[in-house]
């Protein structure tokens, strides 16, 4: 905004579950190295460059004196640490440049690069010249590596808020979305004012028999199967603005805003099958296996319907599916 020279460097950072996250930015004021720069003595021909890995010069001590350019290409072997090199800048490439000192710049593919010219090294003091580039070398990377130590830290705290967010909406035993999560989802879909009116639908799922269930298999075995059903259920549901949420004891839902009666009870028919299909053993009831039985409801949006109204829908439905034998789906009329 100022009008002043900045090198950006760009970071992804990843979910815990190592999905993408999302892009850190850093971006260094030039003038700030440039003033570091300075204080070096390399003599007339002496540069320090911070390159990246296709050798393309990013930031130069002599940028000012219009010797390095954007673009200058360092030929030197700059990725590793290397003592000689045969040109640092394009317009270089005439002369006998020495590079006293390289190194990585960790986590990112950028090298330091400082070199002083041949002859001038080899005429004046050059030991002492050397040693002052190494050392100014290693200031500037210190300086850099406070830097990305910093850029680090900013990942990993943004990486830490992530997971705590994540792990207020989970529900610790299936891993779907919690009760809360649901919630504050079937708010913001009622509650959405799409520019075209469309539709909200939610199913109320419940296993059948799954008292039975513990009572027969133990708890634990009962807690496997819900991590089953809900890992089954969420395989059903594909675009990003489904839910599925487990929403109390053996009970899920599943959210599908934009979606109508027709689509959520072709879900809903999907997801009685499936959890059939799964095949865990429930010698209690009649099928043989755990089966599940869904309510489904729906309404227009924007509309005046409320949660409870909605919620309370889909509970009258599955109670028909429920006494209509299980293991199957009903749809409020
Ligand atoms: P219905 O077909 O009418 O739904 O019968 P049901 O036996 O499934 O219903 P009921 O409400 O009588 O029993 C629900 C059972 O779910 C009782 C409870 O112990 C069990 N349950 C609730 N939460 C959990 C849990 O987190 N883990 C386990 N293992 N069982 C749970
Ligand atoms: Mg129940
Ligand atoms: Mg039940």
């Amino acid at each position: 905004m100022d009008g002043e020279r900045i090198l950006t460097i760009s970071r992804r950072f990843n979910k815990p579950d190592d999905t993408f996250g999302g892009v850190v930015l850093i971006s260094f004021k030039t003038s700030y190295f440039e003033a570091l720069y300075q204080q070096f003595d390399l003599g007339p021909q002496g540069l320090i460059n911070l390159v990246n890995s296709d050798g393309v010069v990013l930031l130069s001590s002599r940028l000012n004196n219009e010797v390095a350019q954007n673009g200058d290409q360092c030929k030197s072997d700059a990725t590793r640490t290397t003592w000689q090199a045969s040109s640092v800048s394009a317009k270089d490439r005439h002369r006998n440049l020495i590079i006293a000192a390289s190194a990585p710049v960790p986590p990112y593919d950028l090298c330091l690069v400082v070199g002083l010219d041949g002859d001038e090294a080899l005429s004046t003091m050059p030991l002492l010249i050397t040693m002052g580039a190494v050392g100014g070398g290693l200031i500037v990377m210190l300086l850099l590596g406070a830097a990305l130590w910093l850029d680090r830290k900013l990942i990993e705290t943004l990486g830490n808020e992530i997971k705590l967010i994540e792990e207020s909406r989970t529900d610790a035993l299936t891993l779907v979305a919690n009760r809360r999560a649901f919630d504050n989802h079937l708010a913001a879909m009622l509650q959405a004012a799409p520019l075209v009116p469309t539709m909200g639908s939610i199913l109320l799922i419940d296993v059948d028999h799954f008292k039975g269930f513990n009572d027969r298999y133990g708890h634990q075995e009962g807690d496997e199967c819900l991590r089953r059903v809900a890992h089954e259920l969420s395989s059903i549901v594909h675009r990003p603005e489904d839910l599925v949420a487990r929403y109390g004891g053996e009970e899920f839902a599943i959210l599908l805003p934009g979606c109508g009666l027709a689509v959520a009870c072709r879900m809903a028919q999907e997801a009685v099958s499936r959890i059939k299909a799964l095949g865990i053993e429930h010698a209690g009831s009649s099928h043989g296996v755990v089966t599940i039985s869904i309510g489904v409801a729906a309404t227009a949006i924007p509309g005046s319907y409320s949660s409870a109204a909605l919620i309370r829908d889909a509970d009258r439905a599955l109670y028909c599916a429920k006494r209509e034998g299980r293991n199957c789906f009903r749809e409020h009329s």
